[in-house]
């Protein structure tokens, strides 16, 4: 048991740490026509340039540009192209292009090589090499505040916000001196750090409570457990404004959601801006959409075992949002206002059953899939192993890592 463990352990860090190169497979040995290339070109593309304007810059073949596009049809179409994505094209003595690679995003790249009849298309997944990141701070003020709102901060922040959507308001929650701790996958190339991958643990302290995650692949799907291995998911979100979209929608303009949340009555008052995207808190039908007295613009959705939610004083709801249709969770129904009878903008939000109103947080409804018996052993080795990296997360090296990337809260 204890040798099982040490072997999954070095397993685990051989994987991550040394060899965990999603290298794709290796470059196939390239014909005779390409190995000897004369001049390699590379650049991004400029904002509002096409592949014919690269060309025409490089005084290359427009014919072979033709032929590139043509052969990539079925792949990737090159009839538009995105500023800032890299490209390289290897040209040989006679100016004739033997390669072609585009960066579609972040993590694929078109291959286009010549063969003897034309080009051949590819896409291939970009190779990163991964590393196992701490991550950790202290709420101030807010998530987005705390981690950084640079680009990359700012997504593994939402992925923390979507991970603990269903046991944390991010929104409104949040104290300051709230902890977490992260163990994320870095992806680098070229050994430069170039975006975050996946989080596989997280811990946050809300209040006093902490709360884990752990990512294991169940049914070829990875997905986020507890500690004793039951899903994060449930069937209500904790709070009908979704942080992703708050945050994601205002990350540009530097604005932090702050929102403020009162219970003066039978619900939930939430203030946002007007426009601020209103979400179902679970899959659910269409039971009511209009104008509705005090309410205001009113949605009322009906949810498994007989719960109703009401989200009133909307300033608009979103098309196809009708009576009768379907839901899902996390849905935008419709948007932040003050219609009916609202002093300011603000999402009143409740939910009842039959006609009792009931407190949201007070709802034990069932989770989504446990980890089965028959893998507790392997996924409790993994709770194990995650644990220790999270546990080597001190404060100390909290502060080194928030020095050094940027990324983490102080002390
Ligand atoms: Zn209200």
């Amino acid at each position: 048991m204890q040798k099982k463990i040490l072997i999954m352990l070095g397993l685990v860090v051989a994987v991550y740490m040394v060899t965990a190169v999603y290298s794709p497979a290796p470059r196939q040995p390239l014909q005779k026509v390409q190995q000897e290339y004369f001049r390699e070109i590379t650049g991004s593309i400029r904002k509002g340039e096409t592949l014919f304007d690269v060309f025409k810059r490089y005084q290359l073949s427009l014919e072979d540009l033709f032929r590139i596009r043509e052969a990539s049809a079925s792949v990737h179409r090159l009839r538009r192209v995105c500023p800032d994505q890299p490209y390289t094209i290897r040209v040989d003595d006679q100016d004739r292009v033997t390669d072609f690679e585009y960066w579609i995003d972040d993590d694929s790249v078109l291959c286009i090589t010549r063969n003897e009849t034309g080009f051949t298309a590819e896409k291939k997944p970009v190779a990163y090499e991964k590393r196992l990141l701490h991550v950790g701070g202290t709420i101030r003020d807010n998530l987005i505040a705390s981690m950084g709102d640079v680009r990359d901060s700012l997504l593994l922040a939402l992925q923390l916000s979507d991970i603990f959507a269903w046991d944390i308001d991010f929104t409104s929650d949040l104290r300051n001196g709230d902890t977490y701790r992260i163990i994320v996958e870095g992806l680098y190339r070229d050994g430069e750090f170039r975006k975050y991958g996946d989080i596989l643990s997280a811990e946050f302290v809300n209040d006093g409570t902490v709360n884990s995650a752990y990512r294991y692949t169940l049914d070829g799907e990875a997905d986020y457990f507890d500690r004793e291995g039951k899903s994060l998911k449930r069937a209500f979100l904790k709070a009908p404004l979704s942080f992703r979209r708050i945050s994601s929608g205002f990350s540009r303009s530097r604005f932090h959601p702050v929102l403020k949340i009162r219970r003066p009555h039978q619900g939930v008052d939430y203030s946002a801006s007007v426009g601020t995207p209103v979400s179902a808190i679970g899959d659910a039908t269409v039971i009511f959409a209009g104008r509705k007295g005090q309410y205001g613009n009113l949605v009322i959705l009906r949810h498994a075992n007989g719960y109703r939610t009401y989200y009133g004083h909307l300033s608009r709801i979103s098309k196809g949002v009708r009576t009768g249709r379907r839901v899902a969770q996390g849905e935008v129904i419709g948007a932040v206002g003050a219609t009916g009878l609202a002093t300011g903008p603000h999402l009143h939000f409740e939910m009842r059953i039959g006609d009792r109103p009931v407190n949201p947080q007070q709802v034990a409804l069932p989770r989504g899939k446990s980890v089965p018996s028959a893998q507790q052993e392997n996924f409790q080795q993994q709770v194990g192993i995650m644990d220790r990296q999270l546990g080597a997360l001190t404060h100390t090296a909290i502060a080194m890592a928030g020095e050094k990337e940027g990324a983490a809260g102080g002390k």
